[in-house]
């Protein structure tokens, strides 16, 4: 076991230094008692912020032509590490959030696989979807150039994690890991939710790069708890892309200020989402009830706190309406409270609820006792099509365990219903195929508003694989194109470069004629396995 606890230091990690925090302090929080946690942390300033940015700047030439093999190697080195940090790192995880020790252990575990994934990835090679297009010099009326194309890392990359996935989507995570596979400089800022983990992931990264022989400027660690340590990271000229997973109004924030900066940057921003689930009406018939008792049990997993919760049902008034309703009522409404993983958490879920009191809903409220500091309630709003219509707040996530549910009197209702979505990460389709035809329109207009179709399922559960899409039209994500989630996610970190008539000997290996990496081309428009 590499490191521990008790070894936590506060300090932000830049370029292989360790640096005091400075100015304002804070600490991590015991999500379950509210008790303060040491060390304390501080915000990083401007010389640090500066520092880090331009360390990554200066080895982004170098790291974006790097080895794959070596990027591979850091890479599995830094999930060796996560592993060897045993229980210091899930203890850690469990106080500063109040996840259960068996979610937290999944978590760290699909943090370790997508970390071995990319190094895979990045190890076959062909992810950078090399095109060779030979020259045609007896071309007529102008000869044919020697063209080759590849795709090569943007630059340093900043990434913001989400307080509720204190591994999978942060440090570690699926950009920090998808970025360096690319061959990216990383520049993380902290969660001030989780700061000490944040800290031992930070030391894996650290070590893993000395270990992989690389330099310790290629990644940094910088802690805050204002915006202000965030926005002054996207505003460096060095960093070129950002990475941001979190809420609407700072996934929007960051996304203003790179578009606002001299040199425009991207910002792949996943936010949040309601996951519309509409109940067709055989389906309904059939299985009102436990589709009601499936939905609940999605709803109130880790307090709400998924991306992917179901906030949003709908269906058309008919047999199996009142059994899903009663079904959704009751189980809402009987469930405990559950932690959150911070104070704020639980403050925006209440603020939240507090300003949709003015609107056409009735609140069925479960009388859970909330002790604890993070402890927030389940909820069940019901509304009718036109509100939801009239009402856009209606239509926004509220983050917590909480749907609103929606009883629509006929199809055109529905249809009016979801015509008034905007974009969300999923859509579950409660139906069999008849209700699929039947209700074709509907489903189309979904399509359009998503990034993943469900059929008779719940959206949480996030698979890790190659046909994956976690993203999907604004404001659910800023880019609509990629997935944060899965081996595609790579493609946000890269762009494509074309050498032309270059000399042999100087072109990438990827673009050689003997092909030495032995990977896909396409070579005169023909796909080539290696
Ligand atoms: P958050 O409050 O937006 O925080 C995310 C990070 O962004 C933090 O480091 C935060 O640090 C920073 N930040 C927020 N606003 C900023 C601003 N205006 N300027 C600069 N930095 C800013 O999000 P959260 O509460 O941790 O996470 C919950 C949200 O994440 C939910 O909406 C959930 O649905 C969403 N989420 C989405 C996904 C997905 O894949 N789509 C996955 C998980 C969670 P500071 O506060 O210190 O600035």
């Amino acid at each position: 076991m590499s490191g521990g606890a008790s070894d936590l230091t506060g300090k932000h990690l830049v370029a292989g230094d360790e640096l005091s925090p400075t100015g304002a302090l804070f600490g991590g929080i015991n999500a379950l008692t509210g008790e303060h946690l040491g060390p304390d942390y501080g915000e990083a300033d401007a010389a640090t912020i500066g520092r880090a940015c331009s360390a990554a700047g200066e080895l982004a030439p170098m790291f974006a032509a790097s080895e794959p093999a070596m990027r591979a190697k850091l890479l599995r080195a830094i999930a060796d590490g996560i592993l060897d940090l045993e229980d210091t790192l899930v203890e850690r995880v469990m106080t500063e959030t109040a996840l259960p020790r068996a979610r937290v252990e999944a978590e760290r575990g699909r943090t370790v696989n997508q970390l071995r994934l990319f190094a895979g990835l990045v190890e076959e090679g062909s992810w950078v979807d090399a095109h060779i297009d030979h020259s045609v010099p007896d071309r007529a009326p102008v000869p044919k150039p020697d063209l080759r194309r590849m795709l090569v890392g943007l630059g340093p990359v900043v990434v913001f994690g989400a307080s509720n996935f204190p591994l999978a989507y942060s440090v570690a995570g699926g950009d920090t890991a998808s970025a360096l596979a690319a061959g990216c400089p990383v520049i993380v800022k902290a969660h001030p939710a989780h700061p000490g983990t944040s800290e031992l992931i930070g030391r894996v990264i650290k070590n893993a790069l000395a270990a992989a022989g690389l330099p310790a400027g290629l990644f940094a660690l910088v802690h805050g708890r204002t915006h202000d340590v965030g926005s002054e990271l996207v505003k460096h000229p060095a960093v070129k892309a950002v990475g941001f997973t979190g809420s609407h109004q700072g996934g929007r924030a960051l996304f203003d200020l790179a578009a606002a900066r001299p040199e425009p940057i991207p910002v792949f921003a996943e936010m949040g989402s309601m996951n519309p689930v509409v109940v067709l009406p055989r389906a309904l018939a059939e299985r009102g009830e436990a589709i009601g008792e499936q939905l609940v049990g999605s709803a109130v997993l880790a307090s709400g706190q998924f991306c992917t919760s179901p906030g949003l049902v709908l269906w058309i008034d008919g047999a199996g309406s009142e059994a899903l309703l009663a079904k959704l009522r009751t189980g809402l409404t009987a469930a405990p409270s559950g932690p959150t993983v911070h104070p704020t958490i639980r403050t925006g879920y209440e603020r939240t609820l507090t300003e949709l009191e003015g609107l056409p809903l009735e609140a069925h409220v479960s009388t859970a006792p909330t002790e604890s500091p993070t402890a927030v309630c389940p909820r069940l709003l019901t509304t009718d099509a036109t509100a939801l219509q009239d009402n856009p707040r209606l239509r926004t996530e509220i983050y917590g365990p909480a749907v609103v549910a929606v009883r629509c009197r006929d199809a055109a209702e529905l249809l009016a219903s979801v015509k008034s979505l905007t974009g969300h990460l999923t859509a579950t389709v409660q139906g069999d195929l008849q209700d699929l035809r039947d209700h074709a329109d509907v489903v189309a207009v979904l399509r359009d508003r998503v990034g993943r179709l469900i059929q008779n399922g719940v959206p949480t559960g996030v698979e890790v694989c190659s046909a994956m899409v976690h993203g999907g039209p604004y404001p659910a994500a800023t880019d609509v194109r990629f997935s944060a989630v899965g081996p595609t996610a790579i493609q946000r970190w890269a762009r494509p470069v074309c050498w032309q008539d270059w000399a042999a000997e100087l072109l990438p290996a990827e673009l050689r004629e003997d092909n030495p990496r032995g990977i896909r081309r396409t070579i005169d428009g023909e796909l080539v396995s290696g």
